[in-house]
């Protein structure tokens, strides 16, 4: 089945940003995290973890120490009844000293590959989803993938190296916002597709109601 989904940035913006932290100790989810993404899973979003870690290219921890870091996320948001439905981590970077992780690559935010990795994955429909971060670079991944997109107006953008690209549809400035705004969104579009659907069943007076209030009522209407 095609679904939705939601690719979260996760230093600064899921959790408190400790850079490089893989200590699953000093892991913290940022402000009302745990709720925010209760209410987008309720409302049918798959929630996946897109997070750059060019820790591993420099030699400051190996990939095997983002299991520890991901079971870690996973146990916090099930206090909240959340769960992850993936983790896709970029363990490259240019200016890497590991060398078989030193490289250019496709996955490394801004680049899109790890929502393109997702959607192949997990038959994902990239324009029914959303990218939040607290970043331009993640707004750009999101919207390279075609997906809308959320800024986390937190502080943690210091360049501001705008471009059409990097301009979100949304900016918010905490996750909990970030998820109201979403979950109003798409029930403007869900209620405009509702207005839609009557208006194909044909004239919504006959139809049971609901139509503008000249079509109701006139006393001349063919049954
Ligand atoms: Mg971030
Ligand atoms: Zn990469």
């Amino acid at each position: 089945m095609i679904m939705r989904a939601i690719f979260l940035d996760k230093d600064g913006t899921l959790v408190e940003n400790v850079p490089y932290n893989v200590n699953p100790g000093l892991i913290e989810l940022s402000w009302h995290a745990g709720q925010a993404l209760q209410l987008l899973q309720h409302m049918g979003f798959a929630l996946f973890v897109v997070t750059n870690q060019s820790g591993v290219a420099k030699g400051l921890f190996t990939e095997a120490a983002l299991d520890p870091v991901h079971e870690r996320l996973s146990e916090l948001l099930a206090q909240y009844g959340v769960t992850l439905s993936g983790f896709y981590y970029c363990p490259h970077s240019p200016d890497g000293v590991v060398s078989r992780y030193a490289v250019p690559c496709t996955c490394r935010k801004p680049m899109p590959g790890m929502l393109y990795r997702a959607a192949r994955e997990r038959e994902i429909d990239l324009s029914q989803s959303w990218m939040i971060g607290d970043i331009l670079h993640d707004v750009e991944a999101g919207r390279r993938a075609g997906c809308r997109t959320v800024l986390i107006d937190n502080g943690n953008e210091t360049e501001w190296n705008e471009s059409p690209l990097r301009t979100p549809d949304l900016k918010a400035p905490d996750l909990y916002a970030a998820a109201s705004m979403i979950a109003a969104v798409e029930n403007d579009s869900a209620m405009d597709d509702a207005v839609e659907d009557l208006g194909s069943m044909g004239n919504p007076a006959a139809s049971g109601g609901l139509g503008p209030p000249d079509a109701v009522g006139s006393g001349n209407q063919q049954i």
